[in-house]
């Protein structure tokens, strides 16, 4: 009830603002976003490339605006420029949502989010590296799904998420497990009537191990992206079944959380991600990650009574 709570005011503008007010949650946010700017991804892109791969995600979603979507557009080419000049272009990828690129626009939204990420994934091409498409909410999954096949017809090697929390996803496992395909599995962060989800965490996680068989059993780079141990454990299991090589799956956490655990597995020879979100707009994003452990919702509550 209290993530649901979290993620319903992850999209009121009141709370909003009461939050963005607040400097004493600084700290707090500071813990799961880099920096506002490019400057501040690429310092951290650099720290944590020395052991482990990075995805960089310019936070933002959500738009009604084409021109903001455009600035989006924009924000991605002059990081990806950077993550080029900067030598990252062989540790450091992006992650974009779509629904900062117009998916979500009334006329024409799907075409203009398929064009813009198109000059994404070109100017990934340039600089070395891919890029990963995220997934949102479940009445966005069909679209996404259609935008990330269209895109790898020109870049086979554009990633997207499956949500291990939707009753659909073991199919799509399926369908995206073929040769070439990255596939991000995570549980999946918003919240989702029974229709589409389980909602129960003991049939996420069962859900969590089922797609995974279909991903190691595939073809295609699964990317194991969870926090939570017991699954990375089973996951690195299922790899060593399906005779998988070191190199031909990943796991991913988020900047800030588990560190120590991205450390060790890093220090294990495993091949370890971290998403990094930076930018301005990061309430929806700190929102969700407040609401997956109840220890962040004390402090944060306790910052907010004191202001
Ligand atoms: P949980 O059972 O939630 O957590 C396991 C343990 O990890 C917890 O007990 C806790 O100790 C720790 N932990 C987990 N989250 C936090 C946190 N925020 N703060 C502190 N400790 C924590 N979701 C989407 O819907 N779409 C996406 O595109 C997407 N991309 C993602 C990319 C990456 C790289 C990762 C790691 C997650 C992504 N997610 C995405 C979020 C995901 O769906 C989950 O909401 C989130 O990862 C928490 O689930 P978990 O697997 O870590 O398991």
């Amino acid at each position: 009830m209290l993530r649901s709570a979290l993620i319903a005011a992850s999209r009121s503008a009141g709370c909003r603002t009461l939050v963005e007010r607040t400097p004493l949650l600084r700290p707090i946010v500071d813990r799961f976003v880099a920096g506002s700017d490019v400057d501040a991804a690429i310092r951290i892109a650099h720290e944590l490339s020395r052991d482990r791969l990075v995805t960089l995600d310019h936070l933002g979603e959500d738009t009604l605006d084409r021109g903001q979507a455009e600035q989006t557009v924009e924000a991605y080419r002059t990081v990806l420029a950077r993550l080029a000049d900067e030598g990252l272009g062989g540790r450091a990828e992006v992650s974009v949502k779509l629904s900062a690129l117009g998916q979500a626009l009334p006329v024409d939204g799907d075409k203009i989010a398929l064009d813009n990420t198109r000059r994404i994934c070109e100017a990934a091409a340039a600089a070395g590296t891919t890029v990963t498409v995220d997934m949102e909410d479940h009445t966005t999954t069909d679209s996404t799904l259609g935008i990330v096949r269209a895109l790898r017809v020109d870049f086979p090697g554009t990633g997207t998420v499956l949500q291990a929390y939707l009753k659909r996803t073991e199919a799509d496992c399926a369908d995206f497990a073929g040769p070439g395909s990255r596939i991000r599995l995570c549980k999946g962060a918003y919240d989702e009537p029974a229709s589409a989800a389980y909602r129960d965490r003991s049939e996420v996680d069962a859900s969590y191990v089922r797609c995974l068989k279909v991903l190691m059993n595939g073809q295609g780079y699964p990317m194991v992206a969870t926090h939570d141990t017991r699954l990375i454990d089973i996951a690195e299991h299922l790899a060593a079944e399906a005779g998988r090589a070191r190199d031909t799956y990943e796991f991913q956490m988020l900047y800030g959380v588990r560190p120590q655990v991205q450390e060790q597995l890093a220090g294990r020879g495993l091949r370890m991600r971290v998403y990094v979100p930076y930018g301005t707009e990061w309430y929806p994003y700190f929102m969700r990650r407040l609401g997956e452990r109840p220890a962040n919702l004390t402090f944060f509550l306790q910052a907010l009574a004191r202001r």
